[in-house]
C-alpha cells in the first residue's frame, strides 16, 4: 500500500527565512504532494519576488509597506495577488483557501498570525516557538476549541512528537531535550564577555537566521524549547530536562514510567523535521544524506553549565513560574537579541538585561491574551531603556 497522501495547499509565514527556504526546498520536490498558496515576507521583497514567479502562489504579503509597490508591480502580470502590511497578516490568516500553516516567522510577530490561523481551524505546522513561549496556555485552548493539530516544527519537538507516536496510553516520565551546546560549548564568561556578533552567528551544525543563532549561542533556545515543550506535551516543568549532546545527531527523547527510553535520531537537517510536519502523518521518500553508523562516530552527552550560560536558569524560573513571567523573558531577550546583534550590548548583558527585565514588569499568576501583549510591549520598553544611548 503505498501513502496516497491528499495534496495539501502551505501558507509559509515568513517563506523568506531559513525555515521557510528550506521548506520550499521541500515543497519543490513533491510537487504532486504540496502546493505552496500563500507566502509572507517582511523586508526581503526581492526574494519574495523569485519565490512568487518561481511558484507560482495564490497570494503574497509583504509586511514593510515601504516595499509593497515594488511587489505588486514586479507581480502585476502574474495571477498572484499581493497584500501589504502587518495587518494582512492576520487577514490572510483568516481565509479559506489554505489547509495548512507552516509558522516561520520569527519572534513574537508570529503569535497574531498563528492565532488567526488556529481560530480559523488550519493544522498548524509550528516552527515559530516564541508563540507558545509567549501564550502557550492561550494558544492551545485555542487549538482544542477548533479542533485544530498543532505539528512542531523545531527538532527537538519534532522528535519528542515522533517518540510518542503510538503511545496514547502511557504516561510520560519526562522529556530529554538535547542541545548542541552552540559555538560557545565549553567556554567561559571571560572568553564571553569579548564575543562579537559575527562569531555567535557561526553555528557548528546548523544553518539558521540570525536570532535563533544568537539564542543558540546563550542557550536561551534551549529555555525557549524547555518551554515550548510544556505546551506542546501537556507537561509539568519538572518533567523537561536538557542534556548537551553536541553532535545533533540525537534530536531528543522521551522517558517513560517504566524507564524506557525512545529517542528520534537523523542528521542535522531541518528539511526532515519541515517535512515530517507537512506530511504528517505520512512518510514520504527523499533523497537528503543519511547518517552512517559506519563512520566512527562518537555520541557524547553532559550536564549543561548553567553557571556560565545563565540564560537556562532564567528559562527555568519562567517554565517554573509560568504566568506573563516566559512572556516577559522572551520580550526581553528579543530586545538583547537585536541589540547584541547591532553591537550595541556585550554577550553578557543580554543575561543582565532579561534578568532585570523579570524582575521589573508585575507578574500576573493567569494573564488574559490582552494582558500578554502589554507585558510584551511593557517588558521591550524597560529591556529597552536600558541599552546606553
Ligand atoms: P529567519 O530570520 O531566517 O526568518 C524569519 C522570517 O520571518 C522571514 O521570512 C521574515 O521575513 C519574517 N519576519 C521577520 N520579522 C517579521 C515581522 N515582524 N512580521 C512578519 N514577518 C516577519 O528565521 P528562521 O531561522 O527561519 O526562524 C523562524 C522561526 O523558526 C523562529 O521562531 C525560530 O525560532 C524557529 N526555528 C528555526 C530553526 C532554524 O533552523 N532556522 C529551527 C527551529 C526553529
Ligand atoms: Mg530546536
Amino acid at each position: 500500500m503505498g501513502n496516497s497522501m491528499p495534496v495539501k495547499r502551505i501558507a509559509i509565514f515568513g517563506s523568506t527565512g531559513s525555515i521557510g527556504k528550506q521548506a520550499l526546498d521541500v515543497i519543490a520536490s513533491h510537487p504532486n504532494r504540496f502546493v505552496p498558496e500563500i507566502l509572507t515576507a517582511q523586508n526581503n521583497e526581492d526574494l519574495l519576488i523569485m519565490q512568487a514567479l518561481k511558484f507560482k502562489p495564490n497570494i503574497v504579503v509583504i509586511g514593510n509597506e515601504k516595499k509593497g509597490h515594488k511587489v505588486k508591480q514586479a507581480l502585476a502580470t502574474t495571477d498572484t495577488k499581493v497584500f501589504i502590511g502587518e495587518q494582512a497578516l492576520e487577514e490572510v490568516a483568516a481565509m479559506d483557501c489554505y489547509d495548512m500553516m507552516l509558522a516561520a516567522i520569527v519572534g513574537f510577530a508570529g503569535l497574531k498570525p498563528t492565532l488567526q490561523a488556529v481560530e480559523n481551524g488550519k493544522a498548524i505546522a509550528l516552527a515559530n516557538k516564541e508563540t507558545l513561549v509567549v501564550a502557550g496556555d492561550y494558544v492551545m485552548k485555542k487549538a482544542v476549541e477548533n479542533k485544530v493539530p498543532i505539528i512542531p516544527v523545531d527538532s527537538e519537538h519534532s522528535a519528542i512528537f515522533q517518540c510518542l507516536i503510538g503511545e496514547t496510553r502511557n504516561k510520560i516520565e519526562k522529556i530529554i531535550l538535547t542541545a548542541s551546546g552552540g559555538p560557545f560549548f565549553g567556554k567561559k564568561p571571560n572568553f564571553l564577555v569579548n564575543v562579537k556578533r559575527d562569531h555567535a552567528l557561526q553555528h557548528p551544525n546548523w544553518d539558521m537566521g540570525a536570532k535563533i543563532s544568537v539564542d543558540s549561542a546563550t542557550l536561551m533556545n534551549k529555555g525557549l524549547e524547555m518551554i515550548e515543550a510544556k505546551w506542546l506535551f501537556n507537561l509539568r516543568p519538572d518533567q523537561v530536562q536538557v542534556v548537551i549532546h553536541p553532535q545533533s545527531i540525537l534530536h531528543s527523547m522521551v522517558q517513560f514510567e517504566d524507564g524506557g527510553i525512545k529517542a528520534q535520531m537523523g542528521l542535522p537537517d531541518m528539511r526532515l523535521p519541515i517535512q515530517y510536519a507537512l506530511a504528517f502523518p505520512y512518510r514520504i521518500a527523499n533523497k537528503f544524506p543519511r547518517y552512517d553508523f559506519k563512520k566512527p562516530n562518537v555520541l557524547s552527552f553532559e550536564d549543561p553549565d548553567i553557571k556560565t550560560f545563565r540564560n537556562l536558569v532564567l528559562a527555568t524560573q519562567a517554565l517554573h513560574k509560568g504566568g506573563n513571567l516566559p512572556c516577559v523573558l522572551n520580550a526581553a531577550n528579543e530586545i538583547a537579541v537585536y541589540a547584541f546583534l547591532r553591537n550595541r550590548i556585550g554577550f553578557l548583558d543580554m543575561t543582565d538585561m532579561i534578568e532585570q527585565a523579570m524582575e521589573h514588569v508585575p507578574y500576573i499568576e493567569q494573564p488574559t491574551l490582552e494582558e500578554y501583549f502589554d507585558s510584551d510591549a511593557e517588558a521591550r520598553n524597560f529591556a529597552a531603556s536600558l541599552i546606553k544611548l
